[in-house]
């Protein structure tokens, strides 16, 4: 099963937006989206929230940040 597809980035969803589609809740009401099909709103996950924040940061940087900052993230001590 594919994960979900990546292939655009240029609209992140709010960090409170539905785990399923992004969208927030007042805007939300039902929608379609696979793989889960019609859903409610439904609060994202501590990690989804931390993703999108990640992600509307990683944005607004410039490439070259970009660069620095996940450098920085993979980095682990070596001692
Ligand atoms: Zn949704």
């Amino acid at each position: 099963m594919t994960d979900q597809q990546n292939g655009s980035d240029q609209r992140i969803p709010t960090p409170n937006g539905c785990r399923w589609c992004g969208l927030e809740a007042r805007e939300h009401a039902q929608r379609w989206k696979p793989p889960v099909g019609w859903h409610k709103w439904e609060p994202p996950t501590l990690e989804q929230r931390k993703e999108r924040m990640l992600a509307r940061r990683r944005r607004r940087a410039s490439t070259s940040d970009t660069r620095s900052a996940l450098r920085v993230l993979t980095l682990r001590p070596a001692f």
